[in-house]
Protein backbone atom coordinates (compact mmCIF):
# COMPACT_ATOMS: atom_id res chain seq x y z
CA UNK A 1 0.00 0.00 0.00
CA UNK A 2 1.13 3.66 -1.12
CA UNK A 3 1.13 6.00 2.28
CA UNK A 4 -2.25 6.95 2.73
CA UNK A 5 -3.72 10.58 3.55
CA UNK A 6 -4.02 11.44 7.27
CA UNK A 7 -7.60 12.08 6.60
CA UNK A 8 -8.34 8.78 5.57
CA UNK A 9 -7.24 7.41 8.87
CA UNK A 10 -8.76 9.80 11.07
CA UNK A 11 -12.46 9.31 9.44
CA UNK A 12 -12.05 5.39 9.98
CA UNK A 13 -11.32 5.94 13.51
CA UNK A 14 -13.89 8.40 13.85
CA UNK A 15 -16.54 5.59 12.65
CA UNK A 16 -15.11 3.15 14.82
CA UNK A 17 -14.76 5.51 17.47
CA UNK A 18 -10.57 4.77 18.30
CA UNK A 19 -8.07 6.70 18.86
CA UNK A 20 -4.64 6.68 16.44
CA UNK A 21 -0.78 7.05 17.94
CA UNK A 22 0.80 9.57 16.12
CA UNK A 23 4.32 8.94 16.83
CA UNK A 24 7.38 11.68 16.27
CA UNK A 25 10.58 10.57 13.93
CA UNK A 26 14.36 11.74 13.67
CA UNK A 27 16.33 8.40 12.61
CA UNK A 28 15.51 5.10 11.18
CA UNK A 29 15.51 3.28 14.33
CA UNK A 30 12.09 5.05 15.90
CA UNK A 31 10.70 4.89 12.51
CA UNK A 32 11.02 0.97 12.46
CA UNK A 33 9.83 0.32 15.67
CA UNK A 34 7.07 2.52 15.14
CA UNK A 35 6.04 0.41 11.81
CA UNK A 36 6.94 -2.96 13.35
CA UNK A 37 4.81 -2.15 16.06
CA UNK A 38 2.25 -1.35 13.97
CA UNK A 39 2.50 -4.81 11.76
CA UNK A 40 2.37 -6.67 14.89
CA UNK A 41 -0.79 -5.38 16.01
CA UNK A 42 -2.10 -4.78 12.86
CA UNK A 43 -3.04 -0.94 13.13
CA UNK A 44 -3.31 2.13 10.85
CA UNK A 45 -0.35 4.28 11.88
CA UNK A 46 0.61 7.77 11.29
CA UNK A 47 4.11 8.92 11.58
CA UNK A 48 5.49 12.68 11.79
CA UNK A 49 8.26 14.63 11.30
CA UNK A 50 8.42 17.85 13.16
CA UNK A 51 10.58 20.88 11.33
CA UNK A 52 13.39 20.33 13.13
CA UNK A 53 13.42 16.28 12.67
CA UNK A 54 13.15 17.56 8.81
CA UNK A 55 16.49 19.66 9.35
CA UNK A 56 18.34 16.57 11.47
CA UNK A 57 17.56 13.98 8.60
CA UNK A 58 17.93 15.52 5.41
CA UNK A 59 14.44 16.14 4.26
CA UNK A 60 14.08 13.70 1.61
CA UNK A 61 15.43 11.25 3.87
CA UNK A 62 13.30 10.52 6.51
CA UNK A 63 10.54 10.51 3.65
CA UNK A 64 12.12 8.33 1.51
CA UNK A 65 12.45 5.83 4.51
CA UNK A 66 8.70 6.19 5.58
CA UNK A 67 7.97 5.39 2.13
CA UNK A 68 9.90 2.53 1.91
CA UNK A 69 8.22 1.37 5.39
CA UNK A 70 4.51 1.25 4.01
CA UNK A 71 4.92 0.46 0.11
CA UNK A 72 7.46 -2.30 0.52
CA UNK A 73 7.96 -3.75 4.16
CA UNK A 74 4.53 -2.96 5.44
CA UNK A 75 1.94 -2.25 2.34
CA UNK A 76 -1.27 -4.00 4.61
CA UNK A 77 -0.25 -0.92 7.19
CA UNK A 78 -2.15 2.07 6.02
CA UNK A 79 0.04 4.31 7.03
CA UNK A 80 0.58 8.35 6.72
CA UNK A 81 3.60 10.51 6.77
CA UNK A 82 2.76 14.26 8.23
CA UNK A 83 4.02 17.48 9.15
CA UNK A 84 4.13 18.26 12.82
CA UNK A 85 3.74 21.76 13.32
CA UNK A 86 4.42 23.25 10.06
CA UNK A 87 5.44 26.60 10.75
CA UNK A 88 5.00 28.29 7.56
CA UNK A 89 3.69 27.92 4.11
CA UNK A 90 7.12 27.33 2.58
CA UNK A 91 7.60 24.75 4.62
CA UNK A 92 3.93 23.29 3.62
CA UNK A 93 4.81 23.14 -0.07
CA UNK A 94 8.13 21.98 0.43
CA UNK A 95 6.47 19.09 2.81
CA UNK A 96 3.48 18.65 -0.49
CA UNK A 97 6.64 17.81 -3.07
CA UNK A 98 8.11 15.88 -0.95
CA UNK A 99 5.53 12.82 -1.17
CA UNK A 100 3.68 13.74 2.71
CA UNK A 101 0.28 12.80 2.83
CA UNK A 102 -1.01 15.19 5.66
CA UNK A 103 0.45 18.50 6.61
CA UNK A 104 0.02 20.40 9.83
CA UNK A 105 0.00 24.61 9.61
CA UNK A 106 0.59 25.89 13.54
CA UNK A 107 -1.46 29.02 12.71
CA UNK A 108 -2.00 29.54 16.70
CA UNK A 109 1.65 30.76 16.85
CA UNK A 110 3.27 33.25 14.85
CA UNK A 111 6.66 31.23 14.50
CA UNK A 112 8.38 34.34 12.66
CA UNK A 113 8.45 36.41 15.99
CA UNK A 114 10.31 35.62 19.35
CA UNK A 115 9.60 37.42 22.65
CA UNK A 116 12.71 38.37 25.00
CA UNK A 117 12.11 34.66 26.26
CA UNK A 118 12.49 33.41 23.18
CA UNK A 119 8.90 31.93 22.98
CA UNK A 120 6.39 32.79 19.78
CA UNK A 121 3.02 34.79 20.53
CA UNK A 122 0.22 33.82 19.42
CA UNK A 123 -1.91 34.54 16.29
CA UNK A 124 -4.65 36.18 16.31
CA UNK A 125 -8.07 34.27 15.59
CA UNK A 126 -8.32 36.58 11.71
CA UNK A 127 -4.57 35.56 11.20
CA UNK A 128 -4.85 32.38 12.09
CA UNK A 129 -7.73 31.55 9.82
CA UNK A 130 -5.79 33.41 7.25
CA UNK A 131 -2.73 31.43 7.32
CA UNK A 132 -4.56 27.69 7.58
CA UNK A 133 -6.75 28.77 4.77
CA UNK A 134 -3.75 29.48 2.68
CA UNK A 135 -2.22 25.90 3.70
CA UNK A 136 -5.40 24.32 3.21
CA UNK A 137 -6.00 25.36 -0.80
CA UNK A 138 -1.59 24.19 -1.00
CA UNK A 139 -2.20 21.03 0.25
CA UNK A 140 -5.81 20.16 -0.73
CA UNK A 141 -4.26 20.95 -4.19
CA UNK A 142 -1.66 17.99 -4.06
CA UNK A 143 -4.64 15.60 -2.29
CA UNK A 144 -2.50 16.31 0.87
CA UNK A 145 -4.63 16.17 4.54
CA UNK A 146 -4.59 19.26 6.60
CA UNK A 147 -4.53 19.87 10.83
CA UNK A 148 -4.71 23.29 12.17
CA UNK A 149 -4.79 24.21 15.72
CA UNK A 150 -6.73 26.51 17.84
CA UNK A 151 -5.81 27.48 21.13
CA UNK A 152 -2.25 26.91 22.28
CA UNK A 153 -0.93 24.90 24.40
CA UNK A 154 2.62 25.45 27.11
CA UNK A 155 5.57 23.57 27.25
CA UNK A 156 8.50 22.97 25.17
CA UNK A 157 8.81 20.66 22.03
CA UNK A 158 11.34 21.25 19.57
CA UNK A 159 11.12 25.47 18.92
CA UNK A 160 7.27 25.34 19.40
CA UNK A 161 7.30 27.30 22.49
CA UNK A 162 3.68 29.56 23.17
CA UNK A 163 4.41 32.69 25.46
CA UNK A 164 1.01 31.69 26.88
CA UNK A 165 -1.20 28.73 27.13
CA UNK A 166 -4.83 29.33 26.29
CA UNK A 167 -7.50 26.42 26.02
CA UNK A 168 -9.56 25.91 23.50
CA UNK A 169 -12.81 28.06 22.93
CA UNK A 170 -15.12 25.44 21.53
CA UNK A 171 -17.57 28.19 19.69
CA UNK A 172 -14.26 29.56 17.92
CA UNK A 173 -13.09 25.72 17.75
CA UNK A 174 -16.67 25.58 15.07
CA UNK A 175 -16.08 28.99 13.35
CA UNK A 176 -12.30 28.22 12.40
CA UNK A 177 -13.51 24.38 11.08
CA UNK A 178 -15.80 26.58 8.90
CA UNK A 179 -13.53 29.02 7.87
CA UNK A 180 -10.89 27.03 6.95
CA UNK A 181 -11.94 24.02 5.53
CA UNK A 182 -9.24 21.60 7.74
CA UNK A 183 -9.64 17.79 7.77
CA UNK A 184 -8.07 17.69 11.03
CA UNK A 185 -8.72 20.27 14.23
CA UNK A 186 -6.02 20.12 17.36
CA UNK A 187 -7.58 21.73 20.67
CA UNK A 188 -6.08 22.62 23.65
CA UNK A 189 -7.74 21.21 27.01
CA UNK A 190 -5.08 21.36 29.24
CA UNK A 191 -1.91 19.30 27.84
CA UNK A 192 1.61 20.78 27.10
CA UNK A 193 4.99 19.65 24.99
CA UNK A 194 7.48 18.17 26.81
CA UNK A 195 8.08 16.24 29.63
CA UNK A 196 6.89 18.16 32.65
CA UNK A 197 3.21 18.78 32.49
CA UNK A 198 1.99 19.25 35.10
CA UNK A 199 3.45 19.65 38.75
CA UNK A 200 4.72 17.03 40.39
CA UNK A 201 2.55 15.45 43.59
CA UNK A 202 -0.25 17.43 41.76
CA UNK A 203 -3.43 16.09 40.39
CA UNK A 204 -3.75 15.64 36.69
CA UNK A 205 -6.76 17.79 35.18
CA UNK A 206 -7.84 18.14 31.46
CA UNK A 207 -10.64 20.00 30.51
CA UNK A 208 -12.03 17.28 29.14
CA UNK A 209 -15.53 18.85 29.03
CA UNK A 210 -14.11 20.72 25.61
CA UNK A 211 -13.45 17.48 23.60
CA UNK A 212 -17.52 16.25 24.32
CA UNK A 213 -18.52 20.26 23.30
CA UNK A 214 -16.38 20.04 19.83
CA UNK A 215 -16.78 17.20 18.89
CA UNK A 216 -20.91 17.85 19.36
CA UNK A 217 -20.41 20.97 16.96
CA UNK A 218 -17.94 19.68 14.43
CA UNK A 219 -18.66 15.59 14.64
CA UNK A 220 -16.90 14.68 11.46
CA UNK A 221 -13.49 16.49 11.86
CA UNK A 222 -10.68 14.76 13.84
CA UNK A 223 -10.05 15.87 16.79
CA UNK A 224 -5.82 15.97 17.76
CA UNK A 225 -4.67 15.79 21.82
CA UNK A 226 -1.15 17.50 21.49
CA UNK A 227 1.08 16.65 24.70
CA UNK A 228 -0.41 13.44 25.11
CA UNK A 229 3.33 11.59 26.87
CA UNK A 230 2.24 9.65 29.55
CA UNK A 231 5.78 10.05 30.73
CA UNK A 232 5.59 6.32 32.27
CA UNK A 233 7.22 6.55 35.73
CA UNK A 234 9.21 3.37 35.12
CA UNK A 235 10.55 4.78 32.18
CA UNK A 236 11.88 8.13 34.05
CA UNK A 237 12.92 5.60 36.70
CA UNK A 238 15.34 3.71 34.25
CA UNK A 239 16.87 7.13 32.81
CA UNK A 240 17.61 8.33 36.21
CA UNK A 241 18.75 5.36 37.64
CA UNK A 242 21.56 5.13 34.83
CA UNK A 243 23.28 8.10 35.36
CA UNK A 244 20.32 10.65 33.85
CA UNK A 245 18.72 13.79 35.40
CA UNK A 246 15.10 14.05 34.11
CA UNK A 247 13.31 14.59 37.71
CA UNK A 248 9.61 15.29 38.54
CA UNK A 249 8.75 14.20 35.13
CA UNK A 250 4.60 13.79 34.89
CA UNK A 251 2.41 13.55 31.93
CA UNK A 252 -1.08 12.20 30.76
CA UNK A 253 -1.85 9.08 32.68
CA UNK A 254 -3.11 6.64 29.88
CA UNK A 255 -6.30 6.51 31.35
CA UNK A 256 -6.85 9.82 31.23
CA UNK A 257 -5.88 9.62 26.87
CA UNK A 258 -8.77 6.59 26.91
CA UNK A 259 -11.27 8.85 28.26
CA UNK A 260 -10.32 11.98 25.85
CA UNK A 261 -10.92 8.98 23.07
CA UNK A 262 -13.94 7.74 23.83
CA UNK A 263 -15.15 11.85 23.99
CA UNK A 264 -13.99 11.97 20.47
CA UNK A 265 -10.29 12.72 20.65
CA UNK A 266 -8.53 10.64 16.94
CA UNK A 267 -5.24 11.63 16.70
CA UNK A 268 -2.74 11.34 19.49
CA UNK A 269 0.29 12.82 19.48
CA UNK A 270 3.16 11.08 21.12
CA UNK A 271 6.47 12.23 21.32
CA UNK A 272 8.91 12.62 24.90
CA UNK A 273 7.52 8.33 25.68
CA UNK A 274 9.68 7.88 22.71
CA UNK A 275 12.44 9.75 23.65
CA UNK A 276 12.74 8.08 27.10
CA UNK A 277 12.31 5.20 26.54
CA UNK A 278 15.84 5.46 23.78
CA UNK A 279 17.39 7.38 25.54
CA UNK A 280 16.68 4.57 29.27
CA UNK A 281 17.50 1.79 27.23
CA UNK A 282 21.15 3.35 25.35
CA UNK A 283 22.16 4.49 29.17
CA UNK A 284 21.54 1.18 30.49
CA UNK A 285 23.65 -0.44 27.99
CA UNK A 286 26.35 2.35 28.89
CA UNK A 287 26.13 1.58 32.61
CA UNK A 288 26.27 -1.85 32.19
CA UNK A 289 28.66 -2.78 28.77
CA UNK A 290 31.25 0.05 29.33
CA UNK A 291 33.35 -1.86 26.70
CA UNK A 292 30.67 -1.45 24.10
CA UNK A 293 30.71 0.95 21.30
CA UNK A 294 28.91 -0.73 18.45
CA UNK A 295 25.71 1.67 18.05
CA UNK A 296 24.07 -1.87 16.88
CA UNK A 297 24.65 -2.88 20.19
CA UNK A 298 22.73 0.33 21.73
CA UNK A 299 20.62 1.29 18.99
CA UNK A 300 19.08 -1.98 18.99
CA UNK A 301 18.04 -1.99 22.22
CA UNK A 302 16.49 1.14 21.90
CA UNK A 303 14.32 0.61 19.06
CA UNK A 304 12.89 -2.84 20.81
CA UNK A 305 12.25 -0.58 23.95
CA UNK A 306 10.41 1.79 21.92
CA UNK A 307 8.56 -0.69 19.73
CA UNK A 308 7.27 -2.32 23.02
CA UNK A 309 6.08 0.70 24.17
CA UNK A 310 4.04 1.66 20.93
CA UNK A 311 2.66 -1.89 21.16
CA UNK A 312 1.25 -0.83 24.50
CA UNK A 313 -0.09 2.08 23.05
CA UNK A 314 -1.96 0.57 20.17
CA UNK A 315 -3.54 -1.49 22.10
CA UNK A 316 -4.60 1.16 25.07
CA UNK A 317 -6.01 3.43 22.09
CA UNK A 318 -7.84 0.53 20.77
CA UNK A 319 -6.01 0.82 17.12
CA UNK A 320 -5.01 -2.49 16.94
CA UNK A 321 -6.97 -4.87 14.85
CA UNK A 322 -7.96 -1.73 12.51
CA UNK A 323 -5.46 -1.84 9.81
CA UNK A 324 -7.63 -4.19 7.36
CA UNK A 325 -10.76 -2.30 7.70
CA UNK A 326 -10.64 -0.11 4.87
CA UNK A 327 -9.55 0.18 1.14
CA UNK A 328 -6.62 3.14 0.67
CA UNK A 329 -7.42 5.94 -1.33
CA UNK A 330 -4.87 7.53 -3.44
CA UNK A 331 -3.72 11.45 -3.30
CA UNK A 332 -5.15 11.57 -7.06
CA UNK A 333 -8.48 10.59 -5.69
CA UNK A 334 -8.12 12.49 -2.26
CA UNK A 335 -7.05 15.91 -4.74
CA UNK A 336 -10.58 14.87 -7.00
CA UNK A 337 -13.02 14.73 -3.74
CA UNK A 338 -11.32 17.66 -2.85
CA UNK A 339 -11.91 19.93 -5.72
CA UNK A 340 -15.53 18.64 -6.36
ZN1 LIG B 1 2.43 19.46 19.29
Amino acid sequence: MALVPMKLILDEANKGGYGVGAFNVNNMEQLQAICDAAAETSSPVIVQVSRNALKYADKGLLAAMVRYMAEEKYPQIPTALHLDHGPDIETIKECCELGFTSVMIDGSLDYATKDANGAHPARSFDGNVAITREAVAIAHSYGVSVEGEIGTLGGIEDDTVASAAHLTDPLEAEEFVKQTGIDALAIAIGTSHGAYKFPVGTEVKLALDIIDDVHKRVPEIALVMHGSSSVPKHMVDEVNKYGGKVPNAVGVPTAMIQDAIKRGMRKVNIDTDGRLAITAAIRKVFTEKPEAFDPRKYLGPARDAVRTWIIEEMKAFSTAGHAGDYQPVSLEEMKKRYAG
